[in-house]
Formats: C-alpha cells, structure tokens, sequence
C-alpha cells in the first residue's frame, strides 16, 4: 500500500512521469528478460485421432491441419513429433464398430490399445497419455452406460437415457488397466462421472500400476465449443445432451468442488477444459493446488482462430500464441493444444 501511494505521490509531482514502466520494454532483449511467461513445445500435449484402416491420414475439415490417423501413419508422425520437440500426445480412438457398452475401449485389440503399442514400440520416450471416456465408443455416443429398459442394469428409479454412474465406474476402471496394460503413460478420465479418479486410481493401485499417474479432467464444462471435435471423434449423442455429467458453465465454485474431490481421490494432475472461457477456474485452481494444473484448448477455440485467420481477419500464429500465453498465464502448467506441432515449428524458426 505504502508504495503505492509513494508512486501515485511522484507520478503526480511535475511535468514528466517518475514511474516509467515502457523502461523495460525498450528492446527485444529487455523485453525477453522481464517476460513472465513463455510457452515451450515442452509445456503441450498434442491430442490425436486414431482410427482403423491403413494408410489413413483423413483431414477433419473444421480442424484444419489436423487428421484422422491410421496407425501406420500415426507411429512416424508421432516420430517426427518428437524431434520437434514435443514429448506427449493424448490419444482418441474411433472404432469402426460401437455398442451399447463401447466394448473396444476395453478391449486389448481396440484401436486405443493397439495405437498405443506401436506408438511405445517405435517411440519409447513418448509420453501418451489415455484419454479415457466411453462416448466414443458407445452406440449412443454417451460417456458410459446409459438407463434403458432392455439393459441389465436398468434402474427403474432414473430417467430413461440417464448416465449411469456406478456402472460405468467398472467399465472405466476395466479399460484403464487395459490401456495401462497397452503401455500408457497417463490416464485421463474425462467423462465427469462422480468418483472416477478414486475408482481408477484404485484398481491401477491393484493390478500394479501404482506407477501410472491419473491426469484428472477436473472442470469439464458441457460446452458449445466441443464441436468440431465430435466431427473428428465421431461422438456426437445421439439423444439429449451431456449437461447431467459435464458441468454448467455458470458454475465457478462448483469447479472448486469437483476438483477437490478429484485431488482427495489421488488425483495427480488437475484439468480445466475447455480453456479460454474458463480462464478463472484454472486460475482459481492454481492458487489452491500446488500439484500441476493442465487446461484444454478445445477444438472450437482451435476452430474459430483458425476460421478468422482464413478470413484475413487475424494473424493466426500471433493470436494462437497468445491465446496459449494467456492459458499460462492463468496458471496452467501444461496444455492440450492443437497447434503443438505450430508451436513447435514457429519456435524452431
Ligand atoms: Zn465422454
């Protein structure tokens, strides 16, 4: 307070300004020597999309430069990823055949569990990371199993449609130990259900993969700027919405809740997604954790820089830049980000 008041006193004294901040933004080099924050290709996590087929390298249009990857096509970009720098990737898996449950996602021969051997196969050092839901598996597109009548877990007290929650605990926790099983690195519950670090992180601790780490999707918003993303994954639901599992995004203090559960539960890294209209809760949640926070640029954030810049409307490598400082700045530790190869490219000259 004292010296506020000292330079608001000496700012007003004379003709000139006492204080002048524009001192250290006088040339590149002091610029870069006073700079709070820098993103490195280090700090990001490139998600990709698996899918089955060879030779398969499948544009998703309201994603530019992103793709649909067969496996054989994925393991030498996730080789070349790693030369410019970039040392984890997060994997989502479109099966060519889903069911009621999302069978491949626990199956040893899915798309995730196979993209993941080869990928640590050819890439030892690779960090990858297991996006773990169902709703890319699931007929329904539903992140678990959902309340319908024919089913053996019907509950006739729940709606009709419901997400199912202790059921689908058991089938996350099945999966889990099987992309674990594949040769994960990390795995990401994201599918909002309540309980799903602590259900993971237990049955890992019993099948001995106490040594894997759960990056928890701790804020996941029922947000509009998912789409483009269900384009790529091919998860849209087919009926309703996601808004009974995935949060209001009025919710500020909700996010504090659910992210304390999710650290109580063992949770190792915490998630905010998506990140630009949710730069409070990720600020929020670095000033009450001390363990690493991550926040996902999402697909519409990717898309509509994108769009602009195609426009002619904004420059897009200063704007996505920006946006990704500005998620730092925030307080994130780490970002899931599409533009990781851009990043990696634009900061390698
Ligand atoms: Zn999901």
């Amino acid at each position: 307070m004292g010296i506020t008041i000292a330079s608001r006193e000496s700012t007003e004294r004379g003709r000139f300004p006492l204080d002048r901040p524009r001192r250290l933004r006088r040339t590149t080099a002091i610029r870069a020597l006073v700079q709070e924050h820098r993103i490195s290709p280090s700090d990001l996590i490139l998600p990709l999309f698996v899918c089955e087929g060879t030779d398969i390298q499948r544009p998703i249009s309201s994603m530019p430069g992103q793709y649909n990857w067969s496996i054989d096509r994925l393991v030498p970009e996730v080789a070349h990823l790693g030369k410019l720098g970039i040392h984890a990737v997060m994997l989502f898996g479109i099966p060519d055949t889903k069911d009621d449950c999302g069978s491949d996602n626990f199956d040893p021969e899915g798309i995730v569990p196979r993209a993941i051997r080869a990928i640590k196969d050819a890439n030892p050092e690779m960090i990858v990371i297991s996006d773990m839901c169902f709703c890319e598996y699931t007929d329904h597109g539903h992140c678990g199993l959902i309340n319908i009548p024919e089913s053996a877990h019907f509950d006739a007290g729940l709606p009709h449609g419901y997400l199912l929650n202790d059921p689908s605990l058991e089938l996350l926790a099945r999966a889990s130990v099987v992309h674990a099983e594949a040769g994960a690195d990390m795995i990401a519950p994201s599918a909002m259900l309540d309980g799903q670090v602590g259900a993971i992180r237990s049955v890992l601790d019993e099948t001995g993969f106490e040594h894997i780490p759960v990056m928890a999707y701790a804020a996941k918003f029922a947000s509009g700027f998912y789409g483009p993303f269900r384009e790529a994954a091919q998860s849209a639901p087919s009926f309703g919405d996601r808004k009974q599992y995935q949060m209001d995004p009025a919710n500020r203090r909700e996010a504090m809740r659910e992210a304390e559960l999710d650290v109580a539960e063992g949770a190792d890294i915490i998630m905010v997604k998506p990140a630009m209209p949710y730069l409070d809760i990720v600020s929020d949640l670095r000033a009450a954790f001390d363990l690493p926070i991550a926040a996902y640029q999402v697909s519409g954030e990717y898309a509509m820089l994108h769009a602009a810049a195609a426009n002619g409307w904004i420059d897009l490598q200063r704007c996505a830049m920006e946006s990704l400082i500005g998620i730092k700045r925030a307080g994130a530790d780490m970002i899931l980000t599409y533009f990781a190869k851009d990043v990696a490219d634009w900061c390698n000259g």
